[in-house]
């Protein structure tokens, strides 16, 4: 990396874990990341013998899948303070964005598990921890073919209520509607994290929270969905058609609470947060090839980087790189120490290192010259992967919209 790392609280402990998962992200993910991104069709991305799951398998047996993970249920949280937990996340961003989401929203239903007293959900936390030979895949199941910004802006109009609903008879709940082709994981995923609508006359406000097992009656899932960026990250849409899901695993079975206590507000925070690091990550790692290339590159009898404009650049897309990388720093570490956290900081931060990543890495691409357009160097992917994340995790308009009303 070519930008020193100023944050002076570093411990050694910290600055080995960075430097191992460097390595990892190095010799593993950006590798396979460039592997995955040239198939031409995505059910490669995933088919067995896939270079995907030699970085899932690797990923596991590091043990990062389970740092968000209390040690109670066999995880390492305790063991694992917030600024390493977001270095990992900063780290595997730098060598590949889409496959650091991907190994990220693996975890969440598991990590989510931690938080809700019912066995048959912390057992589930509890085999995650011990799953090296990746069984087990999380995901996301949030937005709906007919609703993507409605869950941020929807509140309680029921025009806008989930078209995923559930409904209980006995003890299970019985579940209809589709969970989008946008879902990452959602063609590989064994669970899932899945947001139903309780009561659809309270619009967004009428919503209950389950961690589901996949394999369950009525759930079916499509084919990956082909798209220009962060194709590395495998998204399908899921299907449930008179699904029956046993009502213990519906951790948030009330709306009330789920408003109450803040969980929209709390599960956007955790989502942006995330995606703020990583993508600081991408917009380091486009910088540094940039930054290289133009030491490299002769024009005008010198090295590019001796040319004003080429100089102006750099330093415009370093500056932006490292106010990125310090708000989303300061902005996790607040977020995993306060309850409730700071979703407007989380949002503020998305935005902010999204719209930084795909500015440096267009930047790196016009470094590059005609070069930079073709599949020799790897900034061309740069910057397909950070366009998606200007829609990732919420449209950042959207986004944005919403978040001001947290300030
Ligand atoms: C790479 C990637 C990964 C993703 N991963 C997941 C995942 O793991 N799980 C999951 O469930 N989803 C996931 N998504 C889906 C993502 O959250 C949605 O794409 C996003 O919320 C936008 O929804 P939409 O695509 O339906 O766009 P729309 O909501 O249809 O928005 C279209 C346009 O209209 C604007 N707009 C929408 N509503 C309003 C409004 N009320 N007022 C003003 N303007 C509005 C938007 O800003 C946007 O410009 C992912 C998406 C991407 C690209």
């Amino acid at each position: 990396m070519n930008i020193r790392d100023i944050d002076v609280n570093l411990t050694d402990e910290q600055k080995a874990l960075r430097d191992m998962v460097r390595k990892f992200g190095a010799e593993v993910v950006r590798p396979a990341g460039i592997e995955l991104d040239r198939m031409h069709d995505p059910a490669d991305v995933i088919a067995e013998g896939s270079v995907l799951w030699n970085v899932f398998r690797q990923h596991r047996e590091l043990g990062l899948h389970k740092m968000g993970l209390p040690k109670a249920l066999g995880g390492m949280m305790e063991d694992v303070d917030p600024m390493s937990r977001l270095i990992v996340a900063e780290e595997l961003g730098y060598a590949d964005a889409g496959l650091s989401i991907s190994l990220g929203a693996s975890t969440m239903p598991f990590a989510l598990c931690a938080y809700f007293p019912n066995p048959l959900v912390q057992e589930l936390g509890r085999a995650f921890c011990e799953d090296t030979g990746v069984k087990m895949v999380g995901c996301w199941a949030i937005t709906e073919p007919d609703h993507g910004g409605d869950w941020s802006l929807g509140g309680s109009n029921p025009r806008c209520a989930p078209s995923v609903r559930a409904v209980l008879k006995g003890d299970e709940y019985i579940v209809n509607g589709e969970k989008s082709a946008w879902v990452s994981n959602g063609t590989i995923a064994t669970h899932a994290v899945l947001h139903v609508a309780l009561d659809p006359s309270r619009g967004m406000e009428g919503t209950g929270l389950a961690i589901i097992p996949l394999d369950l009656p009525g759930i079916s899932k499509a084919k990956p969905l082909d798209k220009i960026g962060q194709r590395t990250l495998n998204q399908g849409s899921i299907i449930f058609d008179d699904a029956r899901i046993p009502s213990d695993y519906m951790v948030i079975p009330d709306p009330d609470i789920m408003t109450g206590v803040g969980m929209g507000e709390v599960i956007l925070a955790a989502a942006n947060g995330g995606m703020s690091v990583t993508f600081a990550g991408l917009a380091l790692a486009a910088y540094d090839e940039a930054y290289r290339y133009a030491k490299e590159r002769i024009q005008g009898g010198v090295p590019i980087f001796e040319h004003q404009n080429i100089k102006l650049k750099l330093f415009n897309m370093f500056k932006m790189v490292e106010a990125a990388r310090g708000a989303s720093r300061r902005m996790a570490m607040y977020n995993s120490v306060t309850v409730p956290p700071s979703a407007a900081h989380a949002v503020a931060c998305k935005v902010l290192s999204t719209e930084t990543a795909f500015h440096v890495a267009s930047e790196a691409v016009q470094i590059f010259g005609g070069y930079g357009l073709t599949k020799e160097y790897p900034v061309e992917k740069m910057f397909r992967d950070a366009r998606a994340a200007m829609i990732e995790d919420g449209v950042n308009e959207t986004l944005a919209i919403q978040a001001a009303d947290f300030l």
